[in-house]
């Protein structure tokens, strides 16, 4: 027996609770699985506190286990790419969406999906960055790629507060990017500051409708809201600039036109972590392991319970919780 969040839809409605789920059970519900892991972390995503919320259509088979990250060590597994005591990662691929989850103690995943974990990293501090803080390092690469560098200007990163922003102006910051951090959150921007933000604007600045072209500004954007905010950056990109689109915390929506991308160059590339290959996941592990500071991964998280997550799901969701949620399902 293991404890997990479970969350189900039948004809009495929605429940998200804690359980005791037997080996049968997880066994039945993952056929094609190889790899069984101890979850050792997890961590409360965005996504995740969308599922345990039923906010929106996260979950796509019932019932289910959330949790879309777990860090762990391999207790056994029928594929030769992993052996048991091996420690892994487990990012995205529908799990906890379509495949029951790491918000438990135990999960059934396939080895396909895993990345070893890098030997600077344990589970703790793998999922005090989480999949929030592995879209960050993709969006970093991203801009790389496209040949920014600090000496271009300023990087603005919009949600700074949240998960994604707290990690890439960590990252950034340390690359050597002057760093502007959107926030609606005044009163943390002493937080944004010591995470390497070296100005904390008002994100009011950016999220109402605003004119197709505005004054060049960013050598390159990690955007995670979307919606009017994304497409005020795109108009304050610098010429040939590049935006990264990762997040929809203020709306699904793009009321832009393509005046920033055919006048001035802009290149907006969209960054999804989910389906990620797993070239650029090890990438973007390997990175997080050696570039991000320890001693920041301990400011931007907070470690909680399994009946933490499911309190704290709402709270994230309206934009009260500050970086990273880390889930100990041992608590
Ligand atoms: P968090 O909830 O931790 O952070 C989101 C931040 O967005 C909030 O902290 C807040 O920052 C800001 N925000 C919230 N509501 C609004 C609003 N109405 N208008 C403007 N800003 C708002 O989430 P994460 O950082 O984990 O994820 C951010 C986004 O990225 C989500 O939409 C998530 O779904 C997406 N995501 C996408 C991935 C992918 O694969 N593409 C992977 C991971 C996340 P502040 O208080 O500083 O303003």
């Amino acid at each position: 027996m293991f404890d997990a969040l479970y969350l189900d839809k039948p004809e009495s409605g929605f429940a998200a609770t804690r359980r005791r789920l037997s080996d049968e059970e997880l066994l039945a519900a993952t056929p094609d699985a190889d790899v069984t892991v101890r979850i050792e972390y997890s961590t409360l995503n965005y996504k995740d506190a969308l599922a345990i919320t039923n906010r929106s259509p996260v979950v796509r088979r019932w019932p289910m286990v959330p949790g879309i990250d777990g860090a762990g060590v391999v207790e056994s597994s029928s594929n030769p790419a992993f052996a048991a005591g091996e420690r892994v990662i487990l990012n995205g691929w529908g799990v906890g969406e379509t495949h029951w989850g790491c918000l438990a103690q135990r999960a059934r995943l396939k080895a396909g999906w895993l990345v070893a974990m890098p030997p600077e990293l344990d589970a703790r501090r793998a999922m005090s960055i989480g999949t929030a803080g592995y879209t960050a390092m993709l969006c970093v690469m991203m801009l790389e790629r496209h040949g920014v560098a600090p000496a271009q200007g300023e990087i603005l990163v919009t949600g700074a507060a949240g998960g994604v922003g707290s990690v890439a102006i960590a990252l950034l910051a340390r690359l050597g990017f002057r760093v502007v951090a959107s926030t609606g959150r005044a009163s943390e921007a002493d937080y944004l500051r010591a995470l390497g933000a070296a100005e904390v604007i008002d994100r009011a600045a950016l999220s109402a409708p605003g004119k197709p072209l505005q004054k060049e500004r960013w050598a390159g954007v990690v955007d995670a809201v979307g919606s009017h905010t994304l497409a005020n950056a795109c108009a304050q990109t610098q010429y040939r600039g590049t935006v990264t689109a990762c997040g929809l915390a203020q709306g699904m929506d793009f009321p832009a036109t393509v005046a920033p991308f055919i006048l001035r160059g802009v290149r907006l590339i969209g960054v999804d972590s989910v389906m990620c290959p797993q070239e650029d996941r090890r990438e973007a592990w390997t990175r997080l392991a050696r570039e991000l500071d320890p001693a920041q991964i301990e400011r931007i998280t907070t470690v909680v319970g399994l009946d933490d997550a499911l309190r704290l799901a709402p709270e994230l969701l309206d934009g009260k919780v500050r970086g990273r949620v880390a889930v100990d399902p041992n608590r």
